[in-house]
């Protein structure tokens, strides 16, 4: 059995409050610390069992020990993201986007109308102006009678959706949907949280494939993943600081094509982060480069102790796991 080094340098937990609320939590926390190559982040969801966090930490000590595979650019370019606000707040996050012209607006919140998600789509229409472009994401919360509705109704609002990414939980649903909708659909959970990715190929599920470094067990098994489903990738981030966003930033920066705009233009829906030289959106693109963080910001955003021992022992069940099922497949 492959037994994994422990972390060689103490691991910060931070805990950082979000500027609004995302996938239902208000703060983000995790780990960072520095590798042999560079800085890693360990930032599994909260809700995330242990053996789904297995692959998060498989992508940390990638980026820790191994560094990242050869940039074939040097920048990426990003979205901007909505979470599900009113119209007002809608319009002022794409001002706020630097620059971006694409806009990917959560929908299917729970609570939320029809209506309130035309007025969102709506405004972030209007605040793109011509040339823009929206994506929805409805995180698998839709049955496919309403996502078939929903889509109609938000492709309009939107003046043409680019994409609709995870309309329905399942793959028989999401290919059911895909063959009544006008507008391409990619596949999210579908491929992160599956014990099976390649059913979404294999059921003609998906136009197009939403693939996160970090839950995906790292930049060389996603590029992997990429060349097995042949189907195009949009890269997105687990909504991580700046370090961990350089996975996915390494990844975007590392695929043979890149067609669409990244979904790492998260950084914004952090209150505060653990570098100076943020990694937040400029004229549209993400620069390829490392972030260090600062140690002021460090101590300023490091957790309680109840939380640092929570996190500790999570990250020491974590590594058994991974280490009991040896290297990757
Ligand atoms: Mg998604």
């Amino acid at each position: 059995m492959a037994v994994t080094p422990k972390v060689e340098c103490v691991p910060t937990v931070f805990d950082i409050a979000l500027t609004t609320r995302f996938r239902g939590v208000t703060r983000r926390r995790g780990m960072v610390w520095r590798g042999r190559t560079a800085w890693a982040e360990f930032s599994p969801f909260e809700d995330y069992s242990p053996e789904e966090c297995v692959p998060w930490w498989r992508a940390a000590r990638e980026a820790a020990d191994q560094g990242f595979p050869p940039p074939l650019r040097q920048t990426v370019p990003v979205n901007a993201i909505v979470p599900a606000v009113g119209p007002e707040q809608a319009a002022s996050l794409i001002a706020a986007a630097g620059g971006c012209r694409v806009a990917k607006v959560k929908v299917a919140e729970p609570g939320q109308t029809a209506a309130q998600e035309i007025d969102r789509v709506a405004a972030v229409r209007d605040a793109l102006g011509e040339g823009g472009k929206i994506r929805i994401d409805a995180n698998g919360a839709w049955d496919p009678d309403t996502a078939a509705s929903r889509i109609a109704q938000l492709d309009k609002a939107a003046g043409g959706l680019e994409y609709v990414e995870q309309p329905c939980a399942t793959v028989a649903e999401l290919a059911r949907v895909r063959r009544r909708a006008q507008v391409p659909i990619a596949a999210d959970e579908s491929i992160r949280r599956a014990a099976d990715p390649f059913l979404v190929k294999q059921h003609q599920a998906a136009d197009l494939v939403v693939l996160k470094a970090q839950p995906l067990g790292g930049v060389r098994a996603c590029l992997e993943l990429a060349e097995r489903l042949e189907l195009p990738v949009v890269v997105s981030s687990a909504v991580e600081t700046s370090v961990g966003l350089t996975m996915g930033v390494a990844l975007a920066a590392a695929l043979p094509r890149l067609d669409f705009a990244c979904g790492l233009g998260t950084g914004q829906l952090l209150s505060a982060d653990l570098v100076l030289d943020r990694l937040l959106a400029s004229d549209a693109v993400l620069p390829v480069r490392p972030a260090i963080p600062d140690p002021a910001l460090l101590a300023a955003h490091s957790a309680d102790p109840a939380e640092r021992r929570r996190w500790l022992e999570r990250l020491d069940m974590v590594r058994r796991l991974a280490d009991a099922q040896g290297p990757r497949r």
